[in-house]
Protein backbone atom coordinates (compact mmCIF):
# COMPACT_ATOMS: atom_id res chain seq x y z
CA UNK A 1 0.00 0.00 0.00
CA UNK A 2 1.45 3.44 -0.92
CA UNK A 3 0.45 6.87 0.84
CA UNK A 4 -0.19 9.98 -0.94
CA UNK A 5 0.05 13.62 -0.18
CA UNK A 6 -2.84 15.28 0.42
CA UNK A 7 -1.76 18.64 -1.37
CA UNK A 8 -0.72 16.86 -4.28
CA UNK A 9 -1.73 13.24 -5.14
CA UNK A 10 0.89 12.59 -7.29
CA UNK A 11 3.15 12.02 -4.86
CA UNK A 12 3.71 8.65 -3.55
CA UNK A 13 5.42 7.33 -0.61
CA UNK A 14 5.62 3.97 0.97
CA UNK A 15 4.86 3.39 5.05
CA UNK A 16 8.33 3.69 5.87
CA UNK A 17 8.82 6.84 3.85
CA UNK A 18 5.56 8.46 5.38
CA UNK A 19 6.96 7.75 8.76
CA UNK A 20 10.46 8.73 8.29
CA UNK A 21 9.85 12.10 6.67
CA UNK A 22 6.62 13.11 8.50
CA UNK A 23 5.27 15.47 6.30
CA UNK A 24 5.13 15.84 2.40
CA UNK A 25 7.72 18.02 1.00
CA UNK A 26 5.31 20.76 -0.17
CA UNK A 27 3.44 20.84 3.12
CA UNK A 28 0.65 18.13 2.20
CA UNK A 29 -0.12 14.80 5.11
CA UNK A 30 0.28 11.29 4.32
CA UNK A 31 -2.08 9.48 3.54
CA UNK A 32 -2.79 5.62 2.43
CA UNK A 33 -4.11 5.17 -1.32
CA UNK A 34 -7.19 3.44 -0.02
CA UNK A 35 -7.99 2.11 3.83
CA UNK A 36 -7.76 -1.52 4.10
CA UNK A 37 -10.78 -3.54 5.78
CA UNK A 38 -11.56 -5.62 8.72
CA UNK A 39 -13.77 -7.55 7.79
CA UNK A 40 -16.39 -9.16 10.55
CA UNK A 41 -14.66 -12.68 10.76
CA UNK A 42 -11.43 -11.07 11.41
CA UNK A 43 -13.05 -8.64 14.19
CA UNK A 44 -14.21 -12.03 15.81
CA UNK A 45 -10.80 -13.39 15.86
CA UNK A 46 -9.46 -10.11 17.72
CA UNK A 47 -12.27 -10.48 20.56
CA UNK A 48 -10.01 -13.12 22.45
CA UNK A 49 -6.65 -11.87 21.51
CA UNK A 50 -4.62 -9.02 23.74
CA UNK A 51 -3.68 -5.73 23.38
CA UNK A 52 -0.52 -6.89 21.06
CA UNK A 53 -2.49 -9.08 18.66
CA UNK A 54 -5.13 -6.45 18.18
CA UNK A 55 -2.29 -4.15 17.49
CA UNK A 56 -0.63 -6.52 15.24
CA UNK A 57 -3.69 -6.96 12.97
CA UNK A 58 -4.65 -3.44 12.41
CA UNK A 59 -0.81 -2.33 11.52
CA UNK A 60 -0.26 -5.11 9.66
CA UNK A 61 -2.95 -4.01 6.72
CA UNK A 62 -1.61 -0.39 7.09
CA UNK A 63 2.28 -1.20 7.11
CA UNK A 64 2.63 -3.36 4.25
CA UNK A 65 6.32 -3.00 3.24
CA UNK A 66 6.92 -3.96 6.89
CA UNK A 67 7.35 -7.91 7.40
CA UNK A 68 4.78 -9.81 9.41
CA UNK A 69 7.96 -10.48 12.19
CA UNK A 70 8.78 -6.60 12.23
CA UNK A 71 5.08 -5.01 12.86
CA UNK A 72 5.10 -7.86 15.33
CA UNK A 73 8.23 -6.96 17.36
CA UNK A 74 7.22 -2.89 17.27
CA UNK A 75 3.99 -3.88 19.09
CA UNK A 76 5.35 -6.20 21.73
CA UNK A 77 7.85 -3.85 22.30
CA UNK A 78 5.42 -0.91 22.99
CA UNK A 79 2.83 -2.78 24.72
CA UNK A 80 3.77 -5.82 26.71
CA UNK A 81 7.04 -4.98 28.04
CA UNK A 82 6.00 -3.40 31.31
CA UNK A 83 5.12 0.09 30.30
CA UNK A 84 1.87 0.35 30.38
CA UNK A 85 0.44 0.22 34.34
CA UNK A 86 -2.73 -1.98 32.90
CA UNK A 87 -2.73 -5.10 31.32
CA UNK A 88 -5.25 -4.38 29.25
CA UNK A 89 -3.23 -1.24 27.72
CA UNK A 90 -6.50 0.31 26.99
CA UNK A 91 -8.89 -1.30 29.58
CA UNK A 92 -12.65 0.09 29.11
CA UNK A 93 -14.40 1.72 32.17
CA UNK A 94 -18.28 1.39 32.45
CA UNK A 95 -19.87 4.13 33.79
CA UNK A 96 -23.16 3.02 33.33
CA UNK A 97 -25.19 0.37 30.96
CA UNK A 98 -24.41 1.64 27.35
CA UNK A 99 -21.66 4.76 28.91
CA UNK A 100 -18.30 3.32 28.79
CA UNK A 101 -14.91 5.37 29.26
CA UNK A 102 -11.75 4.14 27.24
CA UNK A 103 -8.92 4.68 29.74
CA UNK A 104 -6.03 5.74 27.20
CA UNK A 105 -3.89 6.83 29.84
CA UNK A 106 -2.14 3.60 30.99
CA UNK A 107 1.59 4.59 29.73
CA UNK A 108 4.13 6.39 31.44
CA UNK A 109 3.33 9.94 30.71
CA UNK A 110 0.06 9.03 32.18
CA UNK A 111 -1.88 10.79 28.82
CA UNK A 112 -3.22 9.28 25.56
CA UNK A 113 -0.84 10.17 23.73
CA UNK A 114 1.37 7.56 24.70
CA UNK A 115 -0.77 4.78 23.01
CA UNK A 116 0.88 6.36 19.83
CA UNK A 117 4.26 7.66 21.30
CA UNK A 118 5.77 4.11 22.74
CA UNK A 119 5.32 2.33 19.27
CA UNK A 120 6.38 5.53 17.03
CA UNK A 121 9.92 4.94 17.98
CA UNK A 122 10.08 1.43 17.04
CA UNK A 123 8.36 1.93 13.80
CA UNK A 124 10.92 4.90 12.96
CA UNK A 125 13.58 2.78 13.69
CA UNK A 126 11.75 0.55 11.09
CA UNK A 127 11.33 2.61 8.48
CA UNK A 128 14.84 4.56 9.06
CA UNK A 129 16.57 1.01 8.58
CA UNK A 130 14.75 0.77 5.17
CA UNK A 131 14.99 4.42 4.13
CA UNK A 132 17.17 7.01 5.91
CA UNK A 133 20.49 5.58 4.46
CA UNK A 134 21.87 6.00 8.27
CA UNK A 135 21.08 9.83 8.30
CA UNK A 136 20.66 11.07 11.90
CA UNK A 137 16.94 11.38 12.65
CA UNK A 138 16.18 14.93 13.96
CA UNK A 139 12.63 14.71 15.86
CA UNK A 140 10.73 18.30 15.98
CA UNK A 141 7.67 18.36 17.86
CA UNK A 142 5.38 21.54 18.76
CA UNK A 143 3.03 20.46 21.81
CA UNK A 144 0.25 21.72 23.70
CA UNK A 145 1.18 19.49 26.64
CA UNK A 146 1.32 15.86 26.25
CA UNK A 147 2.91 15.07 23.16
CA UNK A 148 5.98 16.70 23.93
CA UNK A 149 6.15 14.60 27.13
CA UNK A 150 5.12 11.47 25.60
CA UNK A 151 7.70 11.59 22.41
CA UNK A 152 10.69 12.69 24.82
CA UNK A 153 9.83 9.39 26.70
CA UNK A 154 9.24 7.50 23.66
CA UNK A 155 12.79 8.33 22.10
CA UNK A 156 15.14 9.38 24.94
CA UNK A 157 18.28 7.59 24.01
CA UNK A 158 16.67 5.62 20.94
CA UNK A 159 19.87 4.94 18.68
CA UNK A 160 20.34 7.84 16.33
CA UNK A 161 18.19 10.07 17.17
CA UNK A 162 17.41 13.60 18.69
CA UNK A 163 14.83 15.08 19.69
CA UNK A 164 13.63 18.47 20.47
CA UNK A 165 10.09 19.99 21.69
CA UNK A 166 8.52 23.37 21.84
CA UNK A 167 5.64 23.98 24.20
CA UNK A 168 3.91 27.45 24.63
CA UNK A 169 5.31 29.08 28.37
CA UNK A 170 1.73 30.11 29.38
CA UNK A 171 0.11 27.11 28.20
CA UNK A 172 0.52 23.55 30.16
CA UNK A 173 -0.49 22.77 33.05
CA UNK A 174 2.59 22.80 35.80
CA UNK A 175 2.48 19.43 36.47
CA UNK A 176 3.21 19.33 32.33
CA UNK A 177 6.01 21.67 32.62
CA UNK A 178 7.63 19.60 34.90
CA UNK A 179 7.51 16.01 33.34
CA UNK A 180 9.01 18.12 30.43
CA UNK A 181 11.66 19.96 32.05
CA UNK A 182 12.72 17.28 34.18
CA UNK A 183 13.04 15.05 31.30
CA UNK A 184 16.08 12.02 31.27
CA UNK A 185 18.21 11.04 28.09
CA UNK A 186 20.98 12.25 26.09
CA UNK A 187 19.29 13.00 23.07
CA UNK A 188 16.71 15.56 24.30
CA UNK A 189 16.31 19.40 24.16
CA UNK A 190 12.96 21.36 25.70
CA UNK A 191 12.41 24.70 24.84
CA UNK A 192 9.35 26.89 25.72
CA UNK A 193 8.36 29.40 23.22
CA UNK A 194 6.97 32.70 23.84
CA UNK A 195 3.40 32.18 21.92
CA UNK A 196 0.66 29.17 22.05
CA UNK A 197 0.27 26.13 20.84
CA UNK A 198 -0.20 27.45 16.91
CA UNK A 199 3.22 29.38 17.04
CA UNK A 200 4.65 26.36 18.31
CA UNK A 201 3.10 24.38 15.81
CA UNK A 202 3.46 26.45 12.40
CA UNK A 203 7.14 27.18 13.14
CA UNK A 204 7.72 23.45 13.81
CA UNK A 205 5.86 23.18 10.30
CA UNK A 206 7.59 25.71 8.78
CA UNK A 207 11.03 24.45 9.79
CA UNK A 208 10.07 21.14 8.03
CA UNK A 209 9.26 22.37 5.33
CA UNK A 210 11.88 24.83 4.22
CA UNK A 211 13.82 23.45 1.95
CA UNK A 212 17.34 25.50 2.76
CA UNK A 213 17.11 23.90 5.82
CA UNK A 214 16.24 20.56 4.65
CA UNK A 215 19.94 20.76 2.61
CA UNK A 216 21.53 22.18 5.75
CA UNK A 217 20.82 19.03 7.78
CA UNK A 218 21.05 16.68 4.45
CA UNK A 219 24.79 18.11 4.38
CA UNK A 220 25.51 17.28 7.91
CA UNK A 221 23.79 13.62 7.53
CA UNK A 222 20.74 14.62 9.17
CA UNK A 223 16.82 14.37 8.43
CA UNK A 224 14.34 16.09 10.25
CA UNK A 225 10.87 14.18 11.26
CA UNK A 226 7.59 14.39 13.60
CA UNK A 227 6.10 12.72 16.33
CA UNK A 228 3.01 15.40 15.97
CA UNK A 229 0.35 13.38 14.85
CA UNK A 230 0.68 15.10 10.88
CA UNK A 231 3.23 12.07 11.28
CA UNK A 232 0.94 8.88 10.07
CA UNK A 233 3.10 6.82 12.52
CA UNK A 234 1.02 8.47 15.09
CA UNK A 235 -2.45 8.32 13.90
CA UNK A 236 -1.88 4.45 13.00
CA UNK A 237 -1.84 2.92 16.49
CA UNK A 238 -4.52 4.99 17.52
CA UNK A 239 -7.00 3.05 15.26
CA UNK A 240 -6.09 0.21 17.26
CA UNK A 241 -7.80 1.22 20.50
CA UNK A 242 -10.86 1.59 18.74
CA UNK A 243 -11.06 -1.47 17.53
CA UNK A 244 -9.78 -2.61 20.74
CA UNK A 245 -12.57 -1.41 22.88
CA UNK A 246 -14.92 -2.54 20.13
CA UNK A 247 -13.83 -6.00 20.45
CA UNK A 248 -13.68 -5.72 24.70
CA UNK A 249 -17.89 -4.85 24.38
CA UNK A 250 -17.90 -7.75 22.38
CA UNK A 251 -16.52 -10.12 24.88
CA UNK A 252 -18.26 -8.87 27.71
CA UNK A 253 -21.75 -9.30 26.11
CA UNK A 254 -22.60 -5.46 26.07
CA UNK A 255 -22.93 -5.50 22.57
CA UNK A 256 -23.03 -8.25 19.37
CA UNK A 257 -20.85 -8.43 16.41
CA UNK A 258 -22.22 -5.47 14.08
CA UNK A 259 -24.14 -3.59 16.85
CA UNK A 260 -23.43 0.08 16.03
CA UNK A 261 -21.37 2.02 18.37
CA UNK A 262 -20.60 6.11 18.70
CA UNK A 263 -17.48 7.22 20.04
CA UNK A 264 -16.86 10.88 21.85
CA UNK A 265 -13.36 12.05 21.53
CA UNK A 266 -12.10 15.62 23.25
CA UNK A 267 -10.74 17.21 19.93
CA UNK A 268 -7.43 19.20 19.27
CA UNK A 269 -5.36 18.63 16.61
CA UNK A 270 -8.44 16.07 15.18
CA UNK A 271 -5.78 13.27 15.33
CA UNK A 272 -7.27 11.14 17.83
CA UNK A 273 -11.39 11.41 16.01
CA UNK A 274 -9.62 10.87 12.92
CA UNK A 275 -8.11 7.50 14.16
CA UNK A 276 -12.06 6.54 15.15
CA UNK A 277 -13.01 7.99 11.58
CA UNK A 278 -9.86 5.74 9.74
CA UNK A 279 -11.87 2.57 12.52
CA UNK A 280 -15.02 3.36 10.83
CA UNK A 281 -14.02 3.30 7.34
CA UNK A 282 -12.31 -0.18 8.37
CA UNK A 283 -15.31 -1.25 8.67
CA UNK A 284 -15.64 -0.77 12.46
CA UNK A 285 -19.44 -0.30 13.12
CA UNK A 286 -18.96 2.96 14.61
CA UNK A 287 -22.16 5.44 14.26
CA UNK A 288 -21.58 8.64 15.19
CA UNK A 289 -18.25 10.25 15.67
CA UNK A 290 -18.90 12.81 18.52
CA UNK A 291 -16.20 15.70 18.73
CA UNK A 292 -15.92 17.13 21.58
CA UNK A 293 -14.23 20.53 22.07
CA UNK A 294 -13.55 23.02 25.14
CA UNK A 295 -13.77 27.32 24.65
CA UNK A 296 -11.86 26.74 21.86
CA UNK A 297 -14.73 25.88 19.68
CA UNK A 298 -13.53 26.28 15.85
CA UNK A 299 -14.11 22.34 15.23
CA UNK A 300 -17.81 22.64 16.78
CA UNK A 301 -19.08 25.76 14.05
CA UNK A 302 -17.08 23.74 11.35
CA UNK A 303 -18.88 20.57 11.97
CA UNK A 304 -22.04 22.85 12.34
CA UNK A 305 -21.63 25.55 9.44
CA UNK A 306 -18.85 24.03 7.08
CA UNK A 307 -17.02 27.26 7.60
CA UNK A 308 -13.62 26.58 9.33
CA UNK A 309 -12.77 30.17 10.65
CA UNK A 310 -9.49 30.76 13.10
CA UNK A 311 -10.25 34.26 13.18
CA UNK A 312 -11.28 34.43 16.70
CA UNK A 313 -10.08 35.16 20.54
CA UNK A 314 -7.64 32.30 21.45
CA UNK A 315 -8.54 30.84 25.33
CA UNK A 316 -6.21 29.52 27.29
CA UNK A 317 -8.74 26.70 29.64
CA UNK A 318 -8.46 24.22 31.85
CA UNK A 319 -8.07 21.19 29.07
CA UNK A 320 -5.12 23.00 27.28
CA UNK A 321 -3.98 19.86 25.09
CA UNK A 322 -7.15 21.04 23.56
CA UNK A 323 -6.42 25.07 22.84
CA UNK A 324 -5.78 25.17 19.41
CA UNK A 325 -7.23 27.00 16.49
CA UNK A 326 -5.08 25.33 13.75
CA UNK A 327 -6.62 21.82 13.39
CA UNK A 328 -3.97 19.83 11.14
CA UNK A 329 -5.90 16.94 10.58
CA UNK A 330 -9.03 17.97 9.30
CA UNK A 331 -7.11 18.37 6.00
CA UNK A 332 -7.03 13.93 5.95
CA UNK A 333 -10.58 14.21 6.47
CA UNK A 334 -11.45 17.09 3.91
CA UNK A 335 -9.23 14.79 1.25
CA UNK A 336 -11.04 11.94 2.00
CA UNK A 337 -14.25 13.61 1.92
CA UNK A 338 -13.26 15.72 -1.29
CA UNK A 339 -12.63 13.03 -3.34
CA UNK A 340 -9.07 13.23 -2.80
CA UNK A 341 -9.15 16.53 -4.64
CA UNK A 342 -5.28 17.31 -4.01
CA UNK A 343 -6.57 20.81 -5.46
CA UNK A 344 -9.17 21.45 -3.57
CA UNK A 345 -7.42 20.63 -0.11
CA UNK A 346 -4.35 22.65 -1.24
CA UNK A 347 -6.97 25.55 -1.94
CA UNK A 348 -8.77 25.55 1.27
CA UNK A 349 -5.27 25.03 3.10
CA UNK A 350 -4.20 28.17 1.21
CA UNK A 351 -7.16 29.92 2.11
CA UNK A 352 -6.59 28.89 5.57
CA UNK A 353 -2.80 30.14 6.06
CA UNK A 354 -3.97 33.35 4.03
CA UNK A 355 -6.60 34.53 5.36
CA UNK A 356 -7.83 31.92 8.42
CA UNK A 357 -10.93 30.79 6.67
CA UNK A 358 -12.38 28.41 4.09
CA UNK A 359 -15.64 27.28 3.57
CA UNK A 360 -16.12 23.76 2.39
CA UNK A 361 -18.53 22.63 -0.72
CA UNK A 362 -22.14 21.94 0.36
CA UNK A 363 -21.86 18.04 -0.69
CA UNK A 364 -18.22 17.76 1.88
CA UNK A 365 -20.58 19.72 4.45
CA UNK A 366 -22.97 17.39 4.01
CA UNK A 367 -20.73 14.15 4.46
CA UNK A 368 -19.75 15.58 7.86
CA UNK A 369 -22.86 16.77 9.13
CA UNK A 370 -23.77 12.64 8.72
CA UNK A 371 -20.49 11.48 10.19
CA UNK A 372 -20.06 13.62 12.99
CA UNK A 373 -22.08 15.50 15.91
CA UNK A 374 -20.29 18.22 17.86
CA UNK A 375 -20.14 19.69 20.71
CA UNK A 376 -18.00 21.91 23.33
CA UNK A 377 -18.06 23.40 26.93
CA UNK A 378 -16.90 25.86 28.70
CA UNK A 379 -14.60 25.77 31.88
CA UNK A 380 -17.04 25.87 34.13
CA UNK A 381 -19.18 23.28 32.59
CA UNK A 382 -16.40 21.27 32.57
CA UNK A 383 -15.90 21.80 35.93
CA UNK A 384 -18.98 20.58 36.94
CA UNK A 385 -19.18 17.38 34.81
CA UNK A 386 -16.32 16.34 36.73
CA UNK A 387 -18.18 16.65 39.75
CA UNK A 388 -21.23 15.17 38.47
CA UNK A 389 -19.65 11.96 37.24
CA UNK A 390 -17.59 11.92 40.43
CA UNK A 391 -20.82 11.94 42.53
CA UNK A 392 -22.92 9.88 40.48
CA UNK A 393 -20.30 7.04 39.59
CA UNK A 394 -17.53 7.75 41.97
CA UNK A 395 -15.70 7.85 38.87
CA UNK A 396 -12.20 10.84 38.67
CA UNK A 397 -12.08 11.86 35.44
CA UNK A 398 -9.54 14.69 33.50
CA UNK A 399 -10.61 17.84 32.23
CA UNK A 400 -10.06 16.75 28.74
CA UNK A 401 -12.62 13.63 29.32
CA UNK A 402 -14.58 15.64 30.66
CA UNK A 403 -15.20 17.97 27.72
CA UNK A 404 -15.98 14.29 25.84
CA UNK A 405 -18.43 13.38 28.78
CA UNK A 406 -20.47 16.57 28.02
CA UNK A 407 -20.11 16.32 24.61
CA UNK A 408 -21.63 13.24 25.01
CA UNK A 409 -24.60 13.61 27.32
CA UNK A 410 -25.79 17.17 25.72
CA UNK A 411 -25.74 14.72 21.77
CA UNK A 412 -27.65 11.96 23.81
CA UNK A 413 -30.28 14.60 25.59
CA UNK A 414 -30.90 16.47 21.98
CA UNK A 415 -30.97 13.50 20.10
CA UNK A 416 -32.68 10.87 22.00
CA UNK A 417 -29.93 8.54 20.54
CA UNK A 418 -29.51 5.67 22.98
CA UNK A 419 -26.37 3.90 21.03
CA UNK A 420 -23.78 2.44 23.59
CA UNK A 421 -21.16 5.20 23.57
CA UNK A 422 -17.34 5.12 24.06
CA UNK A 423 -15.58 8.12 25.16
CA UNK A 424 -12.16 8.67 24.76
CA UNK A 425 -10.48 9.54 28.21
CA UNK A 426 -7.30 11.04 27.72
CA UNK A 427 -5.77 11.97 30.47
CA UNK A 428 -5.36 10.49 33.55
CA UNK A 429 -7.03 13.23 36.33
CA UNK A 430 -3.34 13.84 38.37
CA UNK A 431 -1.97 15.51 35.29
CA UNK A 432 -4.35 18.57 36.22
CA UNK A 433 -4.84 18.27 39.99
CA UNK A 434 -5.33 22.36 40.13
CA UNK A 435 -8.91 22.24 38.06
CA UNK A 436 -9.86 18.90 39.03
CA UNK A 437 -9.68 20.17 43.06
CA UNK A 438 -11.36 22.79 42.28
CA UNK A 439 -13.96 21.02 40.27
CA UNK A 440 -14.94 19.25 43.25
CA UNK A 441 -15.42 22.25 45.20
CA UNK A 442 -12.00 21.83 46.96
CA UNK A 443 -9.72 25.02 48.50
CA UNK A 444 -6.81 23.99 46.90
CA UNK A 445 -3.29 24.78 48.42
CA UNK A 446 0.43 24.23 47.98
CA UNK A 447 2.46 23.33 45.03
CA UNK A 448 1.34 20.05 42.17
CA UNK A 449 1.92 17.48 44.21
CA UNK A 450 0.44 18.16 47.39
CA UNK A 451 -2.58 19.17 45.66
CA UNK A 452 -2.58 15.53 44.06
CA UNK A 453 -2.10 14.09 47.92
CA UNK A 454 -5.11 16.58 48.90
CA UNK A 455 -7.49 15.02 45.95
CA UNK A 456 -5.77 11.49 46.60
CA UNK A 457 -7.76 11.87 50.43
CA UNK A 458 -10.47 13.07 48.87
CA UNK A 459 -11.41 10.39 46.31
CA UNK A 460 -9.00 7.51 46.89
CA UNK A 461 -8.18 7.23 43.41
CA UNK A 462 -4.45 6.25 42.63
CA UNK A 463 -1.85 8.93 41.64
CA UNK A 464 0.54 7.44 39.30
CA UNK A 465 3.95 6.57 39.95
CA UNK A 466 5.41 8.32 36.77
CA UNK A 467 3.82 12.00 38.28
CA UNK A 468 4.35 11.76 42.05
CA UNK A 469 7.98 10.63 40.99
CA UNK A 470 8.27 14.09 40.06
CA UNK A 471 8.60 15.24 43.40
CA UNK A 472 11.96 16.90 44.10
CA UNK A 473 13.45 16.15 40.66
CA UNK A 474 15.51 19.36 39.26
CA UNK A 475 14.72 20.75 35.71
CA UNK A 476 17.28 20.39 33.32
CA UNK A 477 15.52 22.33 30.76
CA UNK A 478 14.46 26.08 31.72
CA UNK A 479 15.21 27.58 28.12
CA UNK A 480 12.46 30.29 27.02
CA UNK A 481 12.75 31.26 23.62
CA UNK A 482 10.54 33.93 20.83
CA UNK A 483 8.86 31.77 18.25
CA UNK A 484 11.14 34.03 15.40
CA UNK A 485 13.95 31.95 17.26
CA UNK A 486 13.03 28.53 16.57
CA UNK A 487 15.20 28.15 13.50
CA UNK A 488 17.64 29.39 14.98
CA UNK A 489 17.70 27.29 18.20
CA UNK A 490 17.18 24.09 16.03
CA UNK A 491 20.33 24.74 14.15
CA UNK A 492 22.33 25.95 17.17
CA UNK A 493 21.36 23.03 18.84
CA UNK A 494 22.44 20.64 16.10
CA UNK A 495 25.71 22.19 15.68
CA UNK A 496 25.15 23.34 12.02
CA UNK A 497 25.70 26.92 11.29
CA UNK A 498 24.18 28.80 7.75
C1 LIG B 1 -3.65 15.76 22.67
C2 LIG B 1 -4.77 15.64 23.61
C3 LIG B 1 -6.10 15.76 23.19
C4 LIG B 1 -6.47 16.09 21.76
O1 LIG B 1 -6.10 15.08 20.86
P1 LIG B 1 -6.00 15.41 19.31
O2 LIG B 1 -5.50 14.17 18.68
O3 LIG B 1 -5.03 16.54 19.19
O4 LIG B 1 -7.35 15.79 18.87
C5 LIG B 1 -7.10 15.57 24.11
N1 LIG B 1 -6.82 15.31 25.40
C6 LIG B 1 -5.55 15.20 25.84
C7 LIG B 1 -5.32 14.93 27.29
C8 LIG B 1 -4.49 15.34 24.98
O5 LIG B 1 -3.23 15.23 25.42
Amino acid sequence: MMYQSTRNSAVKVSAAQAITQGISREGGLFVPEEIPVLSAEELRTLVDADYVQRATCVLGKFLTDFSAEEVAECTRLAYATGRFRSEAVAPLHELETGKYVLELWHGPTCAFKDMALQILPHLMRVSAGKTSDGKEIVILVATSGDTGKAALEGFRDAENTRIMVFYPECGVSEMQKLQMATQEGNNVAVYAIRGNFDDAQSGVKAIFTNPEIGKLLADNGKMFSSANSINWGRLVPQIVYYVSAYCDLLKSGAIAMGDPINVSVPTGNFGDILAAYYAKKMGLPIAKLICASNRNRVLTDFIRTGTYDRNRDFYTTTSPSMDILISSNLERLLYDLCGRDDKAVSKMMADLSATGVYTVPAEVKAQVEELFAAGCCDDEQTADTIRQVYEKYGYLCDTHTAVGIYAYEEYRAQTGDTTPTVIASTANPYKFPASVLGALCAEATGDEFAKAEQLHEMTDAEIPAPLSGLRGKTPRFTDVCDKTEMRAVVLNALGITE
